[in-house]
């Protein structure tokens, strides 16, 4: 496996693996690697010819209360374990190559980054949106891979690929969970056990909704309030949002019909989680 610092580095890399005729799979992450992630690469390697694999707690998509500081790191673990699963190239850019002094060049998508988490984290999605389009403009994938888990990034994602015409197809895989149904998530390192155990609620009350509405259920605003009374229900729980939308707008709907994505947003602790079901009524 290739470790890759430099934005010319990687560019000349990707250059060459184009000239050799070699598909390019490219697969964005924060690090502190897990199944979740495993699963995206997998993905990668079963589509393309070469994977890369970005490491990069990228500043501009934290706010300035957000965890950007402590969010866990581990290159090292990282490193053997992406060796491990058969991974071409990680590229592990710093902060000053990303945004060289000088830097100023956002990119927003109206109408789509203000609503779920972007309403609780201002700016987020704007930071998200500049540092994918970065990478793509420096690997050049063909395919590019994201988690289900982000819905509303994943959403974002494909507009910017869309409306800027780039010709890296966005790939959107399964949302992965532990056993016991707790989204998978760097961030879930810092639970405490009594923190762990309460943050089941979240996937508890998402299967609930899909049984309800499987039952028969119709109502958006009655799932959507029974999902908060749950997570209230649970002393440890502090609800953002809880939303049952249009996965193509993101648009709150009233009724469950068709394509509908129940999203939801909490913290336990300082901990911010979040889940979401994708139903098709
Ligand atoms: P992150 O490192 O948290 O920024 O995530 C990097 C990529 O992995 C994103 O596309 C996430 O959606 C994806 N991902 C994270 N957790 C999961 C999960 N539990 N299941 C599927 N994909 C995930």
């Amino acid at each position: 496996m290739k470790l890759v610092t430099s934005v010319a580095g990687m560019k000349a890399l990707a250059r060459q693996w184009r000239k050799d005729g070699r598909r390019i799979g490219l697969v964005p992450t924060m690090g502190y690697l897990h199944q979740g992630h495993l699963s995206l690469i997998r993905e990668s390697r079963r589509r393309t010819d070469v994977t890369v694999v970005s490491i990069f707690v990228n500043p501009t998509q934290f706010g300035p209360n957000e965890d950007f500081k402590k969010y866990p790191r581990d290159l090292k673990k990282d490193s053997a374990y992406l060796r491990k699963a058969g991974v071409d190239c990680l590229f592990h850019p710093d902060a000053a190559e990303v945004y060289p002094p000088g830097y100023r060049t956002y990119v927003q998508v109206e109408g789509l980054e203000d609503r779920l988490c972007g309403r609780s984290r201002p700016g987020h999605f704007r930071g998200v949106a500049t540092v994918v389009l970065k990478l793509f403009d420096v690997v050049g994938p063909d395919l590019a891979f994201f988690g289900a888990k982000d819905a509303q990034q994943v959403l974002i994602i494909r507009r910017v690929a869309e409306d800027l015409n780039l010709d890296t197809e966005v790939v959107t895989c399964p949302l992965v969970r532990e056993a016991d149904g707790l989204a998978l998530s760097s961030r879930n390192s810092y639970l405490s056990a009594e923190e762990r155990k309460a943050a089941l609620v979240l996937s508890r009350s998402l299967r609930w909704a899909e049984r309800a509405v499987a039952a028969g259920e119709r109502d958006a605003a009655k799932v959507v309030a029974s999902i908060r009374a749950m997570i209230e229900a649970e002393p440890l729980a502090r609800v953002d949002y809880v939303e049952a939308v249009d996965p193509g707008t993101l648009e709150p709907v009233a009724e469950l019909h068709s394509d509908v994505l129940i999203a939801l947003a909490a913290y336990f602790g300082k901990t911010r989680l979040i889940d979401n079901i994708s139903l098709n009524v």
